[in-house]
């Protein structure tokens, strides 16, 4: 099955790129529910939360905090705050099924 944020991650369906490093790709929300909207994404597709496993992956979840912050503190939005959620199954909000945090800030007026 084809995975949308795989696809992105090739390069072969396009993303406003915010962020890229050797575990994980950061890009625009397609569609923003508010005016900063950020996607972190690791580029291993994890399908959910419930996937992760501990051996090999706490370090990289750990990755996409620091991630989160360092664009937080690159874009002043630090003082404003931001959101940093992750959805997990179809009860939880999640619609794709490849790990991501999304990174939230400022209200949509
Ligand atoms: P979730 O509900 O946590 O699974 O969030 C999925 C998010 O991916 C939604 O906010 C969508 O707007 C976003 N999304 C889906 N397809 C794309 C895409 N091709 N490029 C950027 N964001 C996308
Ligand atoms: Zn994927």
């Amino acid at each position: 099955m084809s995975c949308i944020f795989c696809e992105i991650i090739a390069g072969r369906q396009p993303a406003d790129v915010v962020h890229e490093d050797d575990d994980i790709l950061a890009f625009k929300d397609i569609n923003p529910t508010a005016p900063v909207h950020v996607l972190l994404v690791p580029r291993e597709h994890i399908a959910t939360v419930n996937d992760v496993d501990e051996a090999q992956h706490t370090e990289l979840m750990g990755r996409l905090f620091v991630v989160a912050k360092r664009l937080a503190v690159q874009w002043g939005i630090v003082e404003q705050g931001y959101r940093l959620t992750v959805n997990v199954g179809r009860g939880g909000g999640q619609i794709v099924d490849h790990v991501h945090m999304h990174l939230v800030s400022g209200r949509r007026s």
